[in-house]
């Protein structure tokens, strides 16, 4: 009998359904039952109602609205979201010590050796699912497996409202039918590429060996795929999860801007991300600039240091430089979003001194000054000159499901 429960997969993904647009109807009993869309210009949320009629996000609301002309279209209230997202949460910690957060809405669980107390993993996603419904009045859908990749497909496949456990021995029996846009990580070019080579499933994935996917693929994503295919994840769930970046982004609505206007909000989101970082003292080295176009296609451009700073000045250099060799997407494209971040971060905030000793490079008096100042009297006190009246419009993040 103990084997039995040790057996048992004992991993949770729990994943908010649709979750701003739950959160709408939760809050104003009119939209339930109807099509709802989040978002003016862009969709960043649909009710299952309006995604029944080929709604999906990210969508222009044009074309949602063409789709589904009957949805109920409303601004996103990030404060409520925020709000429902911490009693969620409230609800996955009540559950099991071991939670890792991975967005706004959706978390990994670990709950094996709790059957003595809370029984068994399935049990136990049968009672988290009802007590999010109960005490924060949203729908979430559970996948349960022995991997965290295997737990976020299941909860894919399970959704909308629903529970889906996937049983030690019957993983790859679930896996190999499913289409390979299922699989962490494969968004549409990357479908495309398999499409091409007549490969739909998961299990033609697992079929053609990994030297052919990183032909195909290149190395790191098809490592990453084959690995996928065959189940293999040894990635434990971990708490209190430090973050492994530190970003802000922003979004531009489609208006088309000047180059120099799109560099000015460049500057502003590194200023705000650097003054976290060293608010967190914690220094990285790896900078991202993520940009989000009209068409909807995204491009990440990376440059790593030689060393960790949280110094603007070092950083903004690199972001800029990201920026510049986007210059002729941007233009072919149109951007609609505008993202920084730094990654590759110390984990004890530490900044190792280099021979010679020029003094600490992360103690620039310039920007210490302007924390304290900002600190003090608020974000906007002091504004670069060239961010002088310009609104930063946080960008709330598109969820996929
Ligand atoms: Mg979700």
């Amino acid at each position: 009998v103990v084997e039995d429960v040790v057996d048992q997969a004992s991993i949770l993904h729990a994943d908010l359904d649709s979750f701003y647009a739950s959160v709408e109807q939760r809050d104003d009993p009119a939209l339930r039952g109807r099509p709802v869309l989040v978002g003016m210009g862009v969709v960043l949320a649909a009710s299952y109602e309006a995604k029944a009629f080929g709604v999906r996000t990210p969508m222009g609301s044009a074309q949602a609205r063409a789709l589904c002309p009957d949805a109920v279209v409303v601004p996103p209230r990030m404060s409520a979201y925020s709000q429902a997202s911490k009693d969620v949460f409230a609800v996955f910690r009540d559950t099991t010590p071991i939670v890792e957060g991975i967005s706004i809405d959706e978390a990994f669980l670990e709950v094996g050796g709790l059957h003595k107390i809370r029984g068994t993993p399935t049990e136990i996603a049968i009672r988290l699912r009802a007590e999010v419904r109960q005490r924060v009045g949203l729908p979430i859908t559970v996948g349960v497996a022995g991997t965290k990749f295997l737990a976020k497909v299941a909860s894919g496949v399970g959704k909308p409202d629903g529970l889906l456990v996937v049983p030690p021995g019957k993983e790859l029996a679930f896996l190999h039918p499913l289409p390979v846009e299922r699989l962490w990580g494969v968004g549409p070019v990357t479908a495309g590429k398999l499409h091409e080579r007549q490969i739909r499933t998961v299990g033609q994935v697992a079929r053609v060996g990994e030297a052919a996917l990183v032909a195909m693929l290149g190395a790191h994503a098809g490592r990453h795929l084959h690995a996928l295919a065959h189940n293999h994840d040894p990635r434990r769930v971990r708490v209190g999860h430090r973050r492994g970046s530190i970003g802000s982004q922003c979004a531009l609505g489609r208006r088309p801007r000047p180059f120099a206007e799109i560099e000015a909000t460049l500057a502003a989101l590194v200023d705000r991300v650097t003054r976290r970082m060293r608010g967190a003292k914690r220094a990285g080295r790896t900078v991202t600039l993520r940009l989000r176009f009209g068409d909807f296609s995204r491009a990440t451009r990376s440059h790593s240091l030689l060393k960790a700073t949280m110094q603007t000045r070092a950083i903004l250099e690199t972001a800029r430089g990201l920026l510049t060799e986007a210059r002729p997407l941007i233009a072919e494209r149109g951007l609609t979003l505008v993202g920084i971040a730094v990654s590759n971060l110390d984990t004890d905030g530490y900044v190792q001194l280099e021979l010679p000793f020029d003094g600490p490079d992360d103690d620039s008096p310039l920007d210490s000054a302007l924390d304290a100042v900002r600190d003090r009297f608020g974000g906007t006190a002091v504004t670069r000159a060239v961010n002088l009246g310009q609104d930063l419009n946080p960008a709330v993040p598109i969820l996929s499901d």
